[in-house]
């Protein structure tokens, strides 16, 4: 059952293959690759907290990132330090999750995490 991905989807991913070529990505898949992934992996929500995705149309007016509503989609690079698009490096997050990751790859920013829950795990105890 293929169903036509949503019209946001479609924008969204137009925008973000834009967006990671100016910022000197080595795109190495096409704007209807993306979509399909968008479409495909939206229902599991963000990769890390789980939480549902929303679509927020933030690129028309200068929101700040800290204003942008915490559950709002957002494409990760999940190794930033190859500067490739493609299907393997990439991951749906939400807009909180993707900011906290930051330029972390999944191994550091677990590892960070892991961190901080140990460093302040006495007092969840
Ligand atoms: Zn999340």
């Amino acid at each position: 059952m293929d169903s036509d991905p949503p019209l946001w989807i479609k924008e969204y991913a137009r925008r973000a293959i834009e967006a990671h070529i100016s910022r000197g990505f080595f795109v190495d898949m096409g704007q209807k690759q993306l979509i399909e992934f968008i479409n495909e992996n939206l229902e599991h929500g963000c990769n890390y907290c789980g939480c549902e995705l929303k679509y927020i149309d933030t690129n028309s007016s200068k929101i700040k990132p800290w204003d942008i509503d915490p559950h709002c989609i957002s494409l990760d690079i999940i190794n930033p330090k190859n500067r490739s698009l493609n299907r393997k490096n990439i991951q749906l997050l939400c807009h909180e999750c993707n900011l906290t990751k930051g330029h972390h790859n999944h191994q550091e920013h677990i590892k960070y995490c892991r961190d901080l829950a140990v460093r302040f795990g006495e007092a969840w105890g």
